[in-house]
């Protein structure tokens, strides 16, 4: 019976987070904190040929970008240590002699020349050990021990069948006879990941193990073990693959991104988050929008896929546009402000304000450069852009509208959004004309755009008298010439 919660993000120092991995630290997070538990970082460095410089450093970085604070971990100790595999390697030469005399795991001094015979005598590809090694007495073993001989250690695999529930794909029962006699400890004294993940999760009291589909093949042998030494066995997850859009897996190897270069990039970490979340894990309702807090209170097994889920920038940059929608004001300006200040160079703009009105338009601070660029510089544009249809508008009758609006804004006082607004559209409806047909071109010959960030007449007020004169005179000169040229 489960008294305590206690999960484990167990990466192998191999290089950068992408979202394929961050998403089994979360779900690991998830499951401990929805239950009052605890969240603990092992590093599995038993493979000491696949270790890459850095690389715990960076999982640290991760998991705190994320926000997935563990409770127990390498930096931060606990009362399991040590949480980096090979400092733990002398337990578990003990543990695997354990097995040895129960009978579940037996000495193989095998070299590797004749491995790689049976590998190539192998159908198919496919050759299990032939238990050679088994046959071997009690004193052959001993002796061939004394002269230090190299070995390894072997699980033996009963007969019969092995019958094991995962939470997301049922009950699995395989045929032992599909099961090899898998390494234990290797020739050079440390455990295979395959061994020492059983010890540790044993050891580290681990209640529920996520991990990738890749891994349900190898559960029966890790039961197997587990009942061998009549250890409790953990509440499995297996989590089916991110894909990228072409359904491949992703993988370092294939280019995926790191968790760092995304918030770079301008992801924000919450979005990152909550997203990756939602690759392979479904709310009771549509809601997709959660903070980690939030997601603590509502996660269950319940919601967690069979199918594989595929990466999609689209959404992420689109959730990445929420989070910035609903992010706290100061909080935003803090990010905006520089570029803010690089993209305006005009004098007396309040800078505040047009930050409040990229807020809700951009999915990424970078954006911001390409909506405002104009109030600098009026960018050259093709009369075209006067002609619009839904609002009502023509190169013919724009030139009207601002030769008219010249006038208007001439003798305006008030130079405010709200006054500008009221009186376009009372000159309008004097002129019988449609409001629209004087705000539309009026923003096109203020800021040269299609989009903008803000209404005519807010462009007014934020341009200024003056300057909102001589664009207007801009715009009559195009349109007048392109007129003669008729
Ligand atoms: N060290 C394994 C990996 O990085 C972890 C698998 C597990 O969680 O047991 O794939």
């Amino acid at each position: 019976m489960i008294t305590t919660v206690r999960t484990r993000y167990a990466p192998s120092p191999t290089g950068f987070m992408h979202v394929g991995n961050l998403r089994t630290a979360i779900y690991e997070y998830l499951i401990a904190k929805s239950n009052g538990g605890s969240f603990i970082l092992r590093i599995e460095d038993t493979d000491q040929t696949r270790q890459v410089e850095g690389a715990v450093e960076v999982i640290y970085d991760t998991l705190k970008i994320a926000g997935l604070n563990h409770d127990e971990g390498p930096d931060i100790g606990g009362a399991y240590g040590p949480y980096i595999q090979s400092h733990r390697k002398t337990g578990y030469l003990e543990y695997a002699k354990q097995l040895v005399d129960k009978g579940a795991a037996y000495y193989c001094f095998c070299d590797k020349e004749r491995l790689e015979e049976l590998h190539r005598d192998g159908k198919e590809g496919i050759s299990k050990y032939d238990r050679h090694c088994l046959r071997l007495s009690k004193e052959e073993i001993k002796a061939k021990l004394e002269s230090g001989a190299p070995f390894v250690i072997r699980q033996l695999i009963p007969e019969g069948k092995t019958t094991f529930k995962d939470e997301v794909f049922g009950e699995i029962t395989v045929d032992n006879k599909e099961l090899e006699d898998q390494v234990l400890i290797k020739s050079d004294g440390l455990p295979t990941y395959n061994f020492a993940n059983v010890v540790d999760d044993h050891l580290m009291e681990i209640t529920h193990v996520v991990r990738g589909t890749e891994y349900l093949s190898s559960t029966p042998k890790y039961n197997l073990l587990y009942e061998a030494f009549g250890w409790e066995i953990p509440v499995y997850i297996h989590v089916t693959a991110v894909t990228n859009e072409s359904g491949e897996k992703i993988s370092k190897r294939k280019g995926a991104e790191s968790i760092q270069q995304l918030v770079e990039k301008g992801y924000i970490p919450e979005a990152i988050v909550n997203y990756t979340t939602l690759l392979g894990w479904a709310p009771p309702d549509n809601r997709e929008i959660f903070s980690l807090s939030e997601l603590c209170d509502i996660f269950t097994l319940k919601g967690l896929s069979k199918s594989p889920s595929v990466f999609d920038y689209q959404k992420l940059k689109w959730m990445n546009g929420e989070y910035l929608k609903k992010m706290d004001f100061d909080e935003y300006y803090k990010l905006a402000e520089p570029v803010l200040k690089q993209s305006i160079k005009t004098a007396g703009i309040d800078l505040r304000h047009i930050g409040e009105l990229c807020k809700t338009r951009i999915e990424f601070i970078r954006q911001i450069p390409s909506i405002i660029d104009f109030i600098d510089e009026l960018p050259d544009y093709d009369i075209e852009m006067y002609t619009n249809k839904k609002m009502k508008t023509t190169s013919e009758n724009s030139l009207d509208a601002l030769k008219l609006l010249t006038d208007f804004l001439s003798a305006q006082e008030d130079f405010t959004n709200d006054a500008i607004y009221a009186d376009t559209v009372k000159l309008a409806e004097e002129k019988g004309l449609k409001s629209s047909q004087l705000l539309w071109p009026l923003r096109t010959a203020l800021s040269g755009k299609q989009a903008t960030p803000c209404g005519a007449s807010e462009l007014c007020a934020l341009l200024g008298k003056t300057e909102s004169l001589r664009r207007l005179e801009i715009g009559i000169a195009k349109l007048e010439s392109a007129q003669v040229e008729k």
